[in-house]
């Protein structure tokens, strides 16, 4: 006997990703599969929105009844001021990787930091709480992250960049934990995260890069890269040769996009499944 197939009706909901590019994104592959396993009758795409079009794809989702969109570069900022609402930290960052329907108003959030503390509290238990914590980088992840870290009760969070500006307005996330540093300062972390793209695709740096020692890792260390593609970068393929945790920046791809799927369908997310179907598609 052969499984009905699921397909989408007049009926069926739609969520989505908005980004240029959009071509490679995981986000339509994880929602599925949330979906598939939940049981629900919603579907997601990947819409290919160029950086001046943010507004008027916001627009387009109140007029066609869109319940959700994944939001990534370059319109994690610019779709604020179209947002009705925003969540605290959606507001305190000033930036929303996350949209959401309710009635008649559209709600911004930005589940980046919460989902790398999940990604660290899975893989290894770690707990920000009392932690010395580097990050490296300053942008928008950066950013998200920072405030995260600070808002589980890290005893500092140093901030670690080749831009000072950019540094000090990441750090300033922080509050009194937060402060600009240099790439000395990570030898006495507890946690480092890379929020840079170095270590990315194809523009992978071996070594170091301007911001962060490979030679300054050690053990005792939890070492985690936001890059997942590759799944093994050279920095941590560095933290495990001198003894450190290693974490890899798909546990945050996942776990963002389960609190996502968690402000959409208030579902408790098929987490088992979403990694299974993350590591298929970007195994090497
Ligand atoms: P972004 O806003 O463009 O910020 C990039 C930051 O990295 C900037 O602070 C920049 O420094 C710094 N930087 C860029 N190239 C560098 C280099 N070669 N050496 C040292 N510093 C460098 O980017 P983003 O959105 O924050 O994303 C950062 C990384 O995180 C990307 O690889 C992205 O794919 C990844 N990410 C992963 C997830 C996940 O779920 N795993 C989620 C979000 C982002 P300046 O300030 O000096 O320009």
């Amino acid at each position: 006997m052969s499984a009905t197939r699921w397909s989408p009706t007049a009926r069926t909901t739609v969520v989505g990703v908005i980004g240029d590019p959009v071509a490679h994104s995981l986000s339509p592959l994880l929602h599925n599969t949330a979906f598939a396993a939940l049981g629900l009758d919603w579907v997601s795409v990947g819409f290919h929105v160029g950086s001046n079009r943010g507004t008027a794809a916001v627009s387009g989702m109140r007029v066609l009844g869109i319940a959700g969109l994944s939001v990534t570069m370059p319109h994690k900022e610019s779709v604020v001021a179209d947002c009705d609402r925003l969540s605290a930290v959606a507001a305190r960052l000033d930036a929303v990787n996350c949209l959401v329907t309710e009635k008649t108003s559209i709600v911004g959030h930005n589940t980046d930091g919460a989902g790398l503390l999940a990604s660290l509290a899975r893989s290894c238990g770690f707990d920000a709480a009392g932690a010395r914590c580097a990050v490296v980088g300053a942008g928008g992840a950066a950013r998200a992250v920072v405030l995260a870290l600070a808002g589980a009760g890290a005893e500092e969070v140093v901030v670690v960049n080749r831009t000072s500006e950019n540094a000090r307005r990441a750090a300033a996330l922080a509050g009194a934990k937060g402060r600009v540093g240099v790439a000395s300062d990570i030898a006495a972390c507890d946690l480092v995260v890379n929020a840079t793209p170095a270590g990315m695709g194809e523009t992978a740096l071996a070594g170091s890069t301007p911001s962060l020692h490979f030679e300054d890792l050690h053990a005792g260390q939890v070492v985690a890269d936001l890059v997942y593609y590759p799944r093994e970068t050279p920095l941590l393929a560095a933290a495990r040769e001198a003894g450190a945790t290693a974490v890899g920046g798909l546990g945050m791809l996942v776990h963002q996009a389960a609190l996502q799927l968690a402000i959409w369908t208030h579902e408790e997310p098929p987490l088992e499944e979403l990694w299974r179907a993350a590591e298929a598609a970007t195994g090497e």
